[in-house]
């Protein structure tokens, strides 16, 4: 064995030392199983404790994800900070277990989820009255795509537009579908799509750009105009023997041109 290399004791692979991460376990300051492997083993080993208890855990990985969500250095885009009347996880998750109707609701929902396998059928924990935090009787269980739905369930439009014009219009029935499809088909990142819903049109590569409407008229007909035309108005005098010009005035006259227009549909 080469002095920078080690050997996996997992795939038995010699593999250069930065295959590994650190451990402090270990005598040579390196893990004994190399990257992949250490991620196939942790995803094997949450797997396992997964399978003795499936709706216990995914209700702790829930009440986790909430409280981490209400402690106040918590930041990420597109979501809130949420308060939290529990003091730590394990009260959190007690306190839901032992609720007999929500346990019960969380079990049928976990088994619903284990045989689709789908992620829209997972069990997740809903604020009943969204604009008070996860707190006792404030609690629920939904399925995934229910929770989504009842929270961004917003119809719009996006526009494509493509050299002033309106090229495109497409229809969604959710701001969160329609900016997952739009990155998808233009191939820009989600998170540049957050402006979107602002009134602001966006330039998308190949030209196009994209404008994001809600049928709540939240973003009206812009007033301020887009374009300038400009015309240039000439008063030519020709002296009608020679035909030579013998006098010239210039205007420049400029009107406002709103190149796009758009209208609420629900107006
Ligand atoms: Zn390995």
């Amino acid at each position: 064995m080469k002095a920078n290399t080690k050997r996996c004791s997992r795939c038995k692979q010699h593999l250069p030392l930065d295959n590994y991460s650190k451990s402090v376990k270990s005598k040579d300051g390196k893990n004994n199983y190399c990257k992949v492997c250490n991620i196939e083993y942790q995803q094997e080993s949450r797997k396992r404790v997964y399978d003795l208890n499936p709706p216990l855990q995914l209700l702790k990985r829930s009440c986790q994800a909430a409280f981490r969500r209400s402690q106040p250095n918590y930041s990420r885009d597109g979501y809130d900070h949420v308060s939290c009347s529990y003091k730590n996880v394990k009260e959190f998750f007690s306190d839901l277990w032992n609720d007999n109707q929500f346990r019960d609701d969380w079990v049928a929902q976990t088994n619903i989820y284990n045989m689709s396998g789908i992620l829209k059928d997972r069990p997740t924990l809903d604020r009943i009255d969204s604009k008070r935090g996860y707190e006792k009787s404030n609690i629920r269980m939904l399925p995934h795509w229910k929770n989504v739905t009842e929270g961004a369930l917003k119809e719009c439009q996006v526009f494509v537009i493509k050299d002033t014009r309106i090229d495109h219009r497409i229809d969604y029935s959710g701001i969160g579908e329609a900016k997952k499809a739009i990155a998808a088909l233009y191939r820009i990142p989600k998170n540049a799509l957050n402006c979107v819903d602002h009134g602001t049109i966006v330039e998308a590569d190949n030209g196009v750009n994209l404008l994001l409407q809600t049928n709540d008229g939240q973003l009206k007909v812009g007033n301020e105009s887009k374009y300038i035309m400009v015309m240039n108005k000439y008063k030519i005098l020709y002296d009608l023997v020679t035909g030579v010009e013998v006098a010239r005035t210039h205007q420049q006259v400029q009107s406002e041109v709103s190149g796009i227009e758009i209208r609420s549909s629900a107006s």
